[in-house]
């Protein structure tokens, strides 16, 4: 038996990087898997890759959309247990002065509206049958400054809000929700990082500035879902856990020269 095994569950952005691993880590685990993206050659990928995953194009920024994705849920599987809020944009790296409104806007609609959106029509269903779990992909970037863009940074400090704030809407429902804050993994978001530093001859140096000295691939946070997903983590509820090699924990600094 599955950890998963009788879960009902939604994963979004799994048409690529961390969603893609996470819905198949999902149905590898027992789940009935319903994969959101706006990428239908991505999700077609991902369907290929594991049995037990069905895809849906839909883009998590539009209401009727994520009304529609949780409305299809139902339908194939007879209801919802977990929804992995997870689609994301990185927003580029557009310095202070150039960003304008409209850029702000679209980061904030995907990023964190988005997850939002996932709470408001898929809580509804968890609260009825008194269980469920949410999961929003946060970020380091939400946690401290220089690792992402500054609407993106602060769309991901503001899912850590929208987490905390949400548990304690939903306190006492059964439902539980937490937030996963990656550090630096090799996705197709970060894929021109990998790419010039492979062309440099520096792809040694990516993630040594965290203790365990390595970037990260997408299982690895893939498996923190699977754990807040399953009933493992009853009692976990309203965390943003860092999967980021202890990135996070850490001020910065120089090693000493042997
Ligand atoms: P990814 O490989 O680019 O996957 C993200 C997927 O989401 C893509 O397939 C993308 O489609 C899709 N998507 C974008 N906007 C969407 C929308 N409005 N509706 C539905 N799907 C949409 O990137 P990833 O690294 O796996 O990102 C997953 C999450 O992890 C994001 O929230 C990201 O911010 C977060 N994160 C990533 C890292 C990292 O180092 N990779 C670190 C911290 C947090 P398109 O490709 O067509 O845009």
């Amino acid at each position: 038996m599955g950890r998963l095994t009788g879960k009902r569950c939604i994963v979004t952005g799994a048409g690529s990087g961390i969603g893609r691993a996470s819905a198949i880590r999902f149905a590898e685990e027992g789940g009935q898997v319903l994969a959101v993206d706006v990428n239908e050659a991505g999700l077609t990928e991902t369907c290929a890759q594991q049995d037990g995953i069905t895809m849906m194009v839909a883009d998590v920024s539009e209401e009727t959309a994520v009304a529609a994705y949780v409305e299809k849920c139902l339908t194939l599987f007879g209801g919802l247990d977990v929804i992995y809020a997870n689609a994301g944009i990185s927003g580029g790296a557009v310095p202070m002065m150039e960003l304008t409104p409209e850029h702000w806007m679209k980061v904030l609609q995907v990023n964190l509206i988005g997850p939002f959106l996932a709470i408001k029509h898929g809580s509804p269903h968890m609260i009825a049958q008194g269980t469920g779990s949410i999961i929003c992909t946060a970020s380091v970037a939400g946690l401290r400054a220089n690792a992402g863009g500054l609407p993106y940074s602060a769309s991901k400090a503001g899912v850590v809000s929208l987490v905390q704030t949400s548990a304690n809407a939903l306190a006492g429902t059964g439902v539980r929700i937490n937030a996963i804050c990656p550090g630096l993994i090799e996705t197709g978001m970060t894929r021109p990082t990998f790419e010039r530093a492979r062309e440099r001859g520096t792809e040694d140096r990516i993630g040594q500035l965290n203790p365990t000295r390595r970037y990260g691939v997408p299982v690895e946070i893939a498996n923190a879902a699977v754990f807040l997903a399953s009933d493992e983590a009853s009692y976990v509820n309203g965390h943003a856990l860092p999967v980021d090699g202890g990135l996070s924990s850490t001020l910065p600094f120089v090693p000493p020269r042997k």
